[in-house]
């Protein structure tokens, strides 16, 4: 018999081949990998609560079960999980919705990725602000559109100005991409910030904004601004919002978005093809989480702001990292060019953050992500939420191998 594979080697599609694994994800698994031949490795690679979920949205999800909600649900979510989530919006942000406005996904990134592959043709441009989140180029690339980098200076704390953006419009923007509070910045757009940028915005009628808002509970700064709130542009922006980190539910995969219903149908639709509604009990359980009020995310988010504390002490150790003060969500996003040229110990040199990432990971065993899979090949990004001790233990190990360097 001849070999078949041998005979017609696999050949996967141009989509694949173009597309690169999410680099928190690999980071991650690296760290893990270490972590299993018996490395003892610290990763704030990861961006993910280390708080387990409160426990009144377990219960609910276990008394869900035995209620036998185990079908199959509706592909944009259960009636009073859409309910519940527009009287969110009402409370939360002042915004009016009603159920057929909302899609709920399976994670934030279904809801991101579902609002992307319904607006974007082929040559399509979406302005991204910068450094942005690791999957959203990627999820522009899988629509076939073209990426736009617009990356925000230090000085202003790496945040994109009205100013700015309005340069960076072509007439075939179709629309712009962001989150605040950031990831990987940490950065929170003002409500003067969002206000100059919704006016630029209402002067193109073909530009919509897609703004993913799933850190906003994690806020050091205080008001969190939708910028839906701006009357004049609300048909034209998408809010993707989540309980991932606000309710420290990563695993259970449930995230939504509110649209149009033009664009909340498209959502649905492409949903319909792909995963369908999201897992029954977790609906449930994330109904409770919502009707239990935001108390719970505001515990964690007083040990997210001591973390941040404690972590800007502690890089204030660390020569050459120029670290801007986040506002919210829970990473530091340090500026790192003051090592490239410098050489390790055995001799290789550090050219770029990737290799002061690898660098830290091989030699102080501490995992981190290099920022440019932010789109900021200058910064590496931390992620604080970890306990305090490990916190500060990574920190040392940090600062002790950064002083080999020469
Ligand atoms: N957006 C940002 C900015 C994120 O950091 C994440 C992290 N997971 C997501 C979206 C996706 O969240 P989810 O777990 O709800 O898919
Ligand atoms: N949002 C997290 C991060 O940025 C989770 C990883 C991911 O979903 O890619 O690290």
């Amino acid at each position: 018999m001849p070999d078949a594979t041998a005979l017609a080697p696999l050949v996967l599609s141009d989509r694949i081949n173009a597309m690169q694994e999410s680099q928190t994800i690999a980071m991650a698994k690296k760290a893990r990998e270490l972590a299993a031949q018996g490395v003892d490795v610290i990763s704030l690679s990861f961006g993910e609560p280390d708080f387990q979920t409160p426990q009144y949205i377990k219960d609910a999800a276990k008394k869900a079960l035995d209620e036998g909600f185990t079908f199959y649900t509706p592909v944009p979510g259960y009636p009073d999980l859409r309910q519940a989530i527009c009287d969110k919006f009402k409370r939360d942000n002042n915004l009016d919705y009603k159920p057929e406005n909302i899609v709920v996904s399976t994670g934030a990134k279904q809801s991101l990725a579902n609002a992307v592959l319904s607006l974007i043709n082929p040559g399509d441009e979406v302005i991204v602000f910068s450094p942005y989140w690791v999957s959203y180029e990627e999820m522009v690339k899988l629509a076939e559109g073209t990426a736009v980098p617009l990356v925000g200076s230090l000085e202003n704390d790496f945040k994109v100005t009205a100013q700015e953006l309005e340069a960076a419009i072509t007439p075939r923007t179709k629309l712009i991409m962001y989150s605040s509070p950031c990831n990987p910045t940490g950065a929170v757009f003002s409500r003067e910030e969002l206000g100059a940028i919704a006016e630029v915005v209402a002067r193109y009628p073909q530009v919509y904004v897609l703004a993913d808002e799933i850190y906003e509970y994690i806020n050091f700064v205080g008001e969190h601004v939708s910028i839906a709130q701006f009357e004049e542009i609300k048909d034209r922006v998408i809010t993707v919002n989540g309980f991932s980190k606000g309710y420290a539910m990563t695993g259970w995969r449930v995230g939504y978005l509110a649209a149009d219903k033009k664009i909340a149908s498209a959502c649905e639709k492409m949903q319909s093809q792909i995963t369908s509604g999201t897992c029954a009990m977790t609906q449930r359980a994330a109904l409770a989480a919502l009707q239990g009020g935001r108390s719970s995310a505001d515990e964690m988010v007083e040990a997210y702001r001591r973390r941040r504390d404690l972590v800007l002490e502690l890089v204030k150790e660390i020569p050459g990292f120029r670290t801007p003060t986040p506002s919210g969500a829970f990473y530091i996003f340090p500026d790192v060019t003051g090592y490239f040229g410098k050489t390790t110990p055995t001799g290789e040199v550090i050219s770029s953050a990737q290799d002061l990432a690898l660098y830290m990971l091989n030699d102080g065993h501490v995992a981190a992500v290099d920022g440019a899979a932010f789109g900021a090949p200058n910064c590496i990004r931390f992620s604080t939420a970890a306990a305090d001790e490990k916190l500060r233990e990574a920190f040392i190990r940090i600062k002790n191998s950064l002083a080999k360097l020469k």
